[in-house]
């Protein structure tokens, strides 16, 4: 999955000989390494969003995007002598909240914690099991997702706080789409940690009991559409971090209807998109803030005496091309 390139990648070319010459206008970040172009393709939806938001009340969000992530400097690493790989060292990110280089990256780090920490949980808890619930309710005017966003909090915590829910720790996200309709849906993605005796004992719930439930905490009058999902035994729930740690909107939804995505930035302003809970809360918190680093920072590859390439984003060529030191 594109998407998920991971902090470092591969190279799987040698570098091109004008590497080393002046002559390196047209050598690309995507040929030089093709597990980084994803780049090309988040920089060139930025510049779709830069666009919308020019002229309008976030105008300012507009020209910090304009300068976001404008120039890349990656080391070339030697990977344990086996392959060259490039390996992001410093850019500029302008963390507006829908940016879509900052949200790309600030999932990748969400990611890369949560393939870290899930390990530790799940040495700690080997026998327990795992749930993936998607929640939702009818479709909305996109001047409504704030007030059904809260009502979904809500919801979420009343049904929590029964008897009957089972389970003991979790991981939740929003993501809002746009329907065909122009209606938005919001929905919660969550990971659930249930005890190991759950699918054999009285406390088990049918995908039945689950819509009643979810019905009766968001004091709905129809049954809301649900799917539950059990990671199966011996199965682990990493395989279900891409989903549920994907970005809140996706970029082709951001940028279809300028009217639409001005309102999604009204109505999304500092609503939280990861909550954590139960006995994860302590284990998981970390994912409830927007990550610092969006760099991926680490200290397994040597910086000295590394070489450093620079690509510079080409707006007429939407493409990171490499620049002369
Ligand atoms: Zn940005």
């Amino acid at each position: 999955m594109s998407d998920c390139a991971p902090v470092g990648t591969c190279l799987n070319t040698s570098l091109p000989s004008s590497t080393a010459t002046s002559n390196s206008a047209n050598v690309s970040l995507s040929d030089v390494s093709p597990q980084d172009k994803p780049w090309d393709k988040h920089r060139s939806f930025a510049d779709a969003v830069e666009g919308l938001y020019r002229g309008s009340e976030f105008n300012s969000y507009s020209t910090r995007i304009h300068f976001c992530s404008e120039l890349l400097h990656f080391g070339l690493v030697d990977d344990d002598g086996n392959a060259l790989k490039l390996k992001l060292r410093s850019a500029r990110f302008c963390r507006v909240r829908h940016c879509p280089v900052c949200q790309w990256r600030r999932s990748l780090m969400w990611k890369a914690k949560a393939y870290k920490i899930l390990p530790k949980i799940i040495e700690q808890y080997p026998k327990h099991r795992w749930l993936f619930l998607t929640l939702t309710q009818k479709n909305v005017p996109i001047t409504e997702v704030r007030s059904t966003l809260t009502d979904m909090n809500r919801g979420f915590q009343r049904m929590s706080q029964l008897k009957v829910f089972p389970a003991v720790g979790w991981l939740r996200s929003t993501e809002v789409t746009r329907g065909t309709d122009g209606h938005a849906h919001p929905h919660f993605h969550c990971l659930l940690m249930v005890p190991p005796g759950y699918f054999a004992g009285q406390n088990y719930i049918k995908q039945s009991g689950w819509v009643e439930m979810w019905r009766k905490s968001m004091r709905l009058d129809y049954n809301p559409v649900l799917d539950v999902q059990a990671v199966k035994q011996g199965g682990t729930p990493m395989e279900l971090i891409p989903e549920l740690l994907k970005y809140c909107t996706k970029e082709s939804d951001l940028v279809h209807s300028r009217e639409w995505f001005l309102e999604l930035t009204r109505q999304m302003n500092k609503m939280r998109s990861i909550s954590t809970g139960g006995v994860l809360k302590e284990h998981l918190k970390e994912l409830e803030n927007e990550p610092e680093d969006l760099i991926g920072k680490d200290d397994e590859a040597k910086i000295q005496d590394e070489i450093a390439l620079y690509f510079g984003w080409k707006r007429k060529d939407q493409k990171y091309l490499m620049i002369d030191q």
